[in-house]
């Protein structure tokens, strides 16, 4: 199975046939395990193999199918996969921390990740130094000795800078840090977070696993020691466990994973440059664009440049509404990696929360809008936002 390619893993990966051999993953709706007697029940709660179920919180057979068959993707011996991709966040970084211990975090981060990192972490006592995750020299001067975890985006919400995962991770590396990547945006097919140094990858399948807006879900990859000894336990018993049903949903996309984000990655980087240079646009932020701030970073290390670009539009909010409201095709919601093209107007929703000064600090100005490109023809999208930005 390691020498399969992308394509392979994605349809066959962690497939477990039940006694009827069904061509189809099964779901295995239920929450508990049969023991043929008092013995083997005594058993497996001392040992606790890989097929030897217990109760579904700590795991069940179409969410193992699932942990292995993204784990085989992105090339870690192990996940866990929890009920959403805050799930995922939350329990990869509690369950390593203790009070005292340093963590140095991006700043450009998705709202509820800066939620975890800004307020939970720092009320049990960790301390966070947040940097501009683009500056390597941040990075070197805010890593210290003592410091215990790095959490970044690879490739941050909304403005899409894009980070040096390999320089970031040897200067953690060189203090023992453990390097924590939420690689959402930068997709499992295109990123090679592992490869690059990351030592835990964290997803919310919510996004472009699932692909058809249906379910929350979310996964932790990581080596096996790392999910056995510090992720499960905290895990199992703090209960952010992944439903079968969803499990099962995200299994079925993963199998069209890798072609829908490449015919979603090829649209976006059509319409950015239908768009790019547009009389009403202030900027076009898409990372395979020549003017991104990290283009060559995003050249070499993601083979093609995401499913989300931004435009920043001129004239602010209203100018930014005017554009969605014109929007025939695409519709306004906060979701991304959906075969469905979703806009978002982050300052008014996604980051409502931050202050004018962190949005600014952040680059996200009144008229900036997210874009996440679906599976629709792709002269229809560039024909639909022309005609929204003409309404502006
Ligand atoms: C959506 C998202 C999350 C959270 O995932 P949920 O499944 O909604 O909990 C975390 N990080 C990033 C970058 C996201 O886009």
């Amino acid at each position: 199975m390691t020498d399969w390619n992308t394509r392979t893993k994605l349809v066959h990966a962690g497939t477990r046939r039940s006694q009827y051999n069904e061509v189809s993953e099964a779901i295995f709706l239920t929450q508990g395990f049969v023991y043929d007697t008092a013995e083997d029940a005594e058993a497996r709660f001392i040992e606790t193999g890989p097929d030897e179920y217990i109760y579904a919180r700590y795991g069940n057979p179409t969410v193992r199918m699932f942990e292995e068959r993204i784990a085989a993707l992105e090339g870690t011996e192990d996940a866990f996969a929890t009920a959403s991709g805050m799930a995922a966040v939350n329990g990869a970084m509690t369950s390593m921390l203790r009070a005292g211990d340093h963590v140095v975090s991006a700043r450009a981060l998705f709202g509820s990740c800066l939620y975890i990192l800004e307020d939970i972490l720092t009320r049990y006592g960790v301390e966070v130094t947040f940097v501009d995750g683009t500056d390597l020299d941040q990075w070197k001067a805010a890593i210290r000795s003592d410091t215990k975890a790095v959490f970044f985006e690879s490739l941050s919400n909304p403005t899409l800078e894009v980070i040096d995962i390999k320089s970031v991770a040897e200067l953690a590396h060189a203090v023992g840090a453990t390097v924590v990547v939420d690689n959402v945006f930068a997709t499992p097919v295109f990123s090679r977070a592992v490869e690059l140094g990351a030592d835990v990858v964290v997803y919310s399948a919510t996004k472009h696993i699932d692909g058809q807006g249906r379910c929350l879900g979310g996964v932790i990859c990581a080596s096996r020691d790392f999910i056995r000894k510090t992720a499960e336990p905290y895990l199992k018993h703090t209960g952010g466990a992944l439903s079968p049903f969803n499990a099962w949903v995200m299994l079925k996309g993963m199998e069209t994973l890798d072609l829908r984000c490449r015919a979603q990655a090829d649209t976006a980087l059509a319409i950015a440059q239908a768009v790019q240079g547009h009389e009403k646009l202030a900027n076009t932020i898409y990372p395979h664009l020549a003017d991104h701030p990290q283009h060559a970073l995003a050249m070499e290390t993601m083979e093609k440049g995401g499913t989300v670009l931004s435009l920043d539009i001129k004239g602010g909010k209203d100018a930014a509404f005017r554009f969605l409201n014109a929007l025939q095709i695409v519709t306004i919601s906060n979701n991304l990696g959906d075969a469905k093209s979703i806009a978002t107007h982050p300052t008014t929703t996604t980051h409502q929360r931050l202050t004018d000064a962190q949005r600014a600090s952040l680059g996200i100005t009144d008229g900036l809008v997210r874009f996440s490109v679906g599976l629709e023809d792709t002269q229809d999208l560039i024909a639909d936002v022309l005609a929204g930005l003409d309404a502006v």
